[in-house]
């Protein structure tokens, strides 16, 4: 998929957003209502460095949002060529 037709590069703000720096944003995920991190760059594979930093500011906005305990889900699904993660709740 091509950078001009990816819905993480277009970055509409239909949700909240939470965070928004040169890195990434973090905004409520419109398909599964958790925080979601997206990295402002249209590649699947960030440095380890960076990974860390965006998982970083998932977190800070998780621990505000989400009641109890969650965990990061960097799994690319749906949109497979644009890095980003979801913070999901742990099932009870
Ligand atoms: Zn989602
Ligand atoms: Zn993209």
């Amino acid at each position: 998929m091509a950078a001009d037709e990816c819905e993480l590069c277009e970055a509409a703000r239909l949700t909240e957003w939470y965070h928004d720096d040169e890195a990434c944003w973090v905004a409520e995920c419109e398909a599964c209502f958790v925080p979601m991190v997206v990295w402002k760059r249209h590649d699947p594979n960030p440095p380890e460095e960076v990974r860390v930093v965006l998982h970083q500011r998932l977190s800070a906005v998780a621990d505000r949002v989400l009641s109890g305990e969650y965990w990061i889900d960097d799994r690319l699904r749906s949109i497979p060529g644009h890095y980003h993660a979801h913070a999901r709740r742990r099932p009870r």
